[in-house]
């Protein structure tokens, strides 16, 4: 009796994967063991740092867990000779990192969560001829290529993004607006 009524005051939840009842705050199935929230990997911004400044030598790949190709981008570059291969591969991933397509070992989408002083100076970067960095990290996606290959609309853009965001007033691709 006393455990029926516990189990009425128990929130609950239908799993999508095998349709079992498990509890409202469970992250994981208890019965066949799927994610039933939302996963994210390690940092987009660590990832994405890690890509322009050592990613010849793979250290985007080795921090996402991702040690093969990782190891494949660092002997290429070791050789000297195959950085014709591992240089491009290096663009191409920052390119595949900055429009979010990026996944981690694991097949998870990697972890971001914008604040007003980090988008700031992201925005900021686009005065010294890098525009358009604030708008991947808060994944204006297409909007980020506009401003990269218009110098940030001749600066003008990138001022007014940075007006917007110190005032509290910027918001990410979801329309939610860009706080602490
Ligand atoms: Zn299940």
């Amino acid at each position: 009796m006393q455990n029926q009524t516990m189990n009425a005051n128990v929130a609950t939840k239908r799993c999508p994967y095998c349709g079992e009842t498990v509890n409202a705050t469970c992250q994981k199935c208890s019965h066949c063991g799927e994610w039933l929230i939302t996963r994210y990997g390690k940092s987009w911004v660590k990832t994405y740092l890690l890509c322009s400044f050592l990613g010849c030598f793979g250290a985007h790949n080795f921090y996402n867990g991702k040690t093969g190709i990782a190891i494949a981008q660092l002997i290429l570059t070791l050789t000297v000779f195959g950085s014709v291969i591992s240089i491009p591969w290096m663009i191409i991933d920052a390119i595949i990192i900055l429009c979010g397509a990026y996944r981690d070992s694991q097949g998870l989408e990697l972890s971001r969560k914008p604040t007003i002083g980090g988008t700031a100076v992201f925005c900021a970067l686009g005065l010294l001829g890098g525009a358009g960095m604030h708008r991947f990290y808060t994944k204006h996606v297409a909007i980020g290529w506009l401003q990269v290959f218009t110098l940030g609309g001749f600066f003008i853009w990138t001022i007014i993004d940075l007006i917007l965001i110190l005032s509290g007033n910027f918001k990410d691709a979801d329309g939610n607006l860009i706080k602490g």
